[in-house]
């Protein structure tokens, strides 16, 4: 017997628990993906979908070398003399595209959407998967503080579209690429003298990248933390314009945020602004979205010219996760219009046929596809909570008629075969509270 293989999990048609987890339905995920989508519309986002695998250098350059993503987490695939990667993110498969295909030309910015798996090799635990499940936008084009505003009302939207609560959306602005040494510098002098309290992690960053000194979860160092310099401090009179004309029109839409001066992208690309949507019903992964601006990506990945970007990526299974929390009714999946219960082979060559022009005719139709009794078939149609079962036997079709039950109420008469399906849509109109007409 195979089995997925860890961190990985199948959607089933009804939701399922794996050690101790629970899986929601496809219905469930069909229903986050399609609100997910309504937004994005709403927001004039076209959808980009990109290929799972890329180029491994593409991925080492647009998510960065030091990261641990880059470092520990890629699901590598060697073929022909090339590396390549699963995606462990969308952003610089995004840009990739929208540099190959030379998407500037389209004119304006482009808000692009993606909805689709990522994959990371991660230690599996509640909230954290190896395959994964993102959404995101990437405005790309616009250096305006607007465009940094459309990126987090676009997130707080799709929340406010499941009506979550309990959330916290934490931002910062992390300067320009040019206002980061003097920072570094800053933060390495802070902790200079507390070097021997810091974890063996930690101590290396100082050395690599002291900046994600400030991602620590580690008690002791986050009260350390309190006193060290801020990033905000640091940034150009324009980047802190830019910052005050964000946090101005978030202020204009009602947006609550906590500013977050430890908030920080590890990357020399990410530029200004930077968010992060979290639940407080997610545990230790409690991060929904977050996303910043990467005026400096283009270039990382190849393209000649600086392009100016803003973005996010939130996760699905967060999102499912929450929803769950919060008791949210999600749709039922649809049920049966008509399920065909025949007896006796003619009666079944009906069926196939009359099933087949129902489907063409545009309704949701069943039939029992295992030669079972009469009493089997109507269990599988109470099952399947189908509206009507048409039922037909030898004497009905001489007649050229079906008796049609109506299963909620019992209610059964006899229908002209010619007639089923205006009959079979009259019991509907009436389901739907509509008038039936003859
Ligand atoms: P990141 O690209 O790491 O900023 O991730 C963006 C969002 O994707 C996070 O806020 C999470 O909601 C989600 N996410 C990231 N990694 C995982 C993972 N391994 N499993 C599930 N969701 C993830």
């Amino acid at each position: 017997m195979f089995q997925s293989i860890r961190g990985t999990f199948d959607v089933l048609p009804e939701g399922h628990d794996i050690a101790g987890r629970s899986v929601p339905g496809s219905p469930s995920w069909r229903h986050v993906e399609a609100t997910v989508r309504e937004v994005m519309e709403r927001f004039g986002m076209e959808e980009i979908r990109t290929p799972m695998m890329e180029p491994a250098e593409l991925v080492a350059r647009g998510v960065g070398q030091a990261t641990d993503i880059v470092q520990k987490e890629m699901f590598l695939i060697e073929r022909g003399g090339e590396t390549y990667v699963l995606r462990p993110e969308v952003t610089a498969p995004v840009m990739r595209a929208f540099l190959e295909h030379h998407l500037a030309q389209r004119g304006g910015t482009q808000r692009l959407y993606y909805i689709g798996p990522c994959f990371r090799a991660e230690r599996p635990q509640k909230g954290r998967y190896r395959q994964f499940h993102q959404f995101g936008v990437e405005l790309i084009g616009s250096a305006e503080p607007v465009a940094d505003v459309e990126a987090i009302a676009n997130l707080m939207s799709v929340a406010e579209a499941f009506d979550l609560t309990n959330l916290r959306l934490r931002l910062n602005t992390i300067g320009d690429t040019e206002d980061r040494p003097r920072y570094r510098e800053a933060l390495r002098d802070y902790f200079e003298p507390f070097k021997n309290d810091l974890t063996e992690t930690s101590r290396q960053r100082l050395e690599t990248n002291p900046l994600r000194i400030l991602d620590t979860k580690t008690e002791h160092e986050r009260v350390m933390l309190a006193e060290a310099p801020r990033l905000p401090d640091f940034v150009s009179d324009d980047a802190r314009a830019h910052h005050e004309a964000v946090t101005g029109f978030l202020d204009d839409l009602g947006i609550a945020y906590d500013s977050d001066p430890f908030l920080v992208r590890g990357l020399d690309y990410y530029t200004r602004t930077a968010f992060e949507l979290e639940s407080d019903v997610l545990g230790a992964q409690s991060a929904l979205g977050g996303g910043g601006r990467y005026d400096g990506l283009a270039q990382a990945v190849g393209g000649g010219e600086p392009v100016p970007a803003v973005g996010y990526a939130a996760g699905v299974e967060r999102f499912l996760l929450a929803l769950a929390a919060q008791d949210y009714a999600f749709p039922e999946a649809p049920h049966p219009d008509a399920f065909l219960i025949t007896i006796g082979d003619e009666a079944k060559r009906w069926a196939v046929t009359a099933a087949h022009n129902l489907r063409k005719a545009g309704l949701r139709v069943e039939m029992d596809l295992l030669d079972r009794s009469i009493g089997k078939q109507f269990k599988e149609a109470d099952r399947e909570k189908a509206h009507v079962a048409v039922i037909v036997g030898p004497d009905d079709l001489a007649e050229g008629e079906a008796q049609m039950k109506h299963l909620p109420s019992g209610e059964q008469q006899a229908v002209p075969l010619k007639d089923l399906e205006a009959r079979i849509r009259m019991r509907l109109r009436r389901r739907s509270g509509g008038t039936a007409s003859t």
